[in-house]
């Protein structure tokens, strides 16, 4: 079954297989299956373009997409990486593109406007 950004399950699996600390913050993260409300350490699915395409069916890709936790994502927001990077939260978590997982590196390199 897919998500709701109708990422296709394999793809999803093996992101999260990949993805098993926060790309961002490096926390751990658990799944929350049938909790209600959004725990901090919450894996989600994250966006990495910020202006999209958000939907498997639209064009999103496989390299746009990684796992981070609930305080993360909800941190950035809609901001573009770079733009985030420069935030408080980012700099007590010392989130930065040198700090990063390797998927978002990747991405920083292809994308650096973004
Ligand atoms: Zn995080």
């Amino acid at each position: 079954m897919a998500n709701k950004f109708g990422i296709p399950t394999e793809v999803e699996k093996s992101i999260r297989a990949r993805d098993r600390v926060c790309v961002y913050c490096r926390k751990k993260m658990k799944e929350y299956l049938h909790t209600i409300g959004s725990p901090k350490d919450k894996a989600t699915i994250e966006h990495l373009n910020f202006d999209g395409p958000f939907y498997w069916k639209k064009g999103l890709k496989e390299s746009d997409i990684v796992i981070c936790c609930q305080s993360c994502n909800s941190s950035r927001g809609e901001k573009k990486l770079v733009g985030w990077f420069k935030t408080q939260y980012c700099i007590d978590g010392k989130i930065n593109k040198k700090m990063v997982a390797m998927p978002v590196k990747n991405y920083i390199q292809k994308n650096p406007r973004k």
